[in-house]
């Protein structure tokens, strides 16, 4: 049988997709258990291990990723701890109180 010659690429990428994808989801989960529980050492570590399997697999982050990781610093932002939300014309902004940088999400629609 010649059938790993037959194997598609393609396929096989997708597979390793969705396994980095439960791999982000339950990485993002401690980060926010720790969170909760005041250990933001290890929420950033979480939440920045989820982010570099999303890059290394081209895996899109969940939706709202951004409102709870800020690129610039790469924490993990609990509201009311670390970053402050606010609704705006729409869009909820989300600044982190570490190092002062934005983050808007357009909200509405249906
Ligand atoms: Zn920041």
């Amino acid at each position: 049988m010649s059938r790993n010659k037959a194997r598609r690429f393609g396929k096989k990428k997708v597979m390793r997709q969705n396994i980095a994808k439960e791999r982000i989801k339950i990485l993002l989960a401690q980060a926010e258990t720790q969170a909760l529980a005041g250990e933001m050492e290890l929420a950033n570590r979480y939440a920045s291990l989820a982010r570099k399997i999303g890059m290394r697999y081209q895996v899109k982050m969940p939706r709202g990723f951004n409102l709870k990781f800020c690129r610039k610093c790469l924490s993990f932002l609990v509201p009311g701890k670390n970053a402050r939300f606010r609704m705006t014309g729409g869009r909820l902004t989300r600044q982190c109180l570490k190092c002062d940088s934005y983050y808007r999400l357009p909200i509405g629609g249906k």
